[in-house]
Parts: structure tokens; C-alpha cells; sequence
């Protein structure tokens, strides 16, 4: 199993710190219970191309966090 490093990022639209991973593709079971503690965001498993990477768990905002590049 895949250890995920959770670091919730403040929502420039809400600005509460739930701002977590989106997580694209088929879910395991592990996914699902993780995304119902607010761990991370299932967005599902149709990818367009240029999906946000990160989601508010609080206001339901989508996006780029500033800063959060991965890359
Ligand atoms: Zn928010």
C-alpha cells in the first residue's frame, strides 16, 4: 500500500485548511474511507486533461493551490 503524505492546504475560497488531493481513477476501498475522513477528494475515474489537482473539502472548491506545484 501506497503511504500518501497528507498536507491539507488553506481553500483561497473559503480559506479554511481543507484543502486536500484529488484523487483520479478507480478507487480501492482504502481510497473510499480515506476520502469519507476528508483525507482526500475522489473526483472519479474520467479524466479530461487538465482536472484541478486539489479540492476543498469544506466549500467544494476545485483548483491550483499557489505554491503546491508537485512537479
Ligand atoms: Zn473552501
Amino acid at each position: 500500500m501506497v503511504e500518501r503524505r497528507l498536507e491539507k492546504q488553506i481553500c483561497p475560497e473559503c480559506g479554511v485548511t481543507s484543502v486536500v488531493e484529488i484523487l483520479y481513477g478507480m478507487p480501492s476501498s482504502d481510497a473510499f474511507e480515506d476520502a469519507e475522513r476528508g483525507d482526500f477528494i475522489l473526483g472519479g475515474c474520467v479524466i479530461i486533461g487538465n482536472d484541478p489537482s486539489r479540492g476543498c473539502t469544506s466549500c467544494g472548491w476545485r483548483g491550483e493551490v499557489p505554491g503546491s506545484s508537485q512537479a
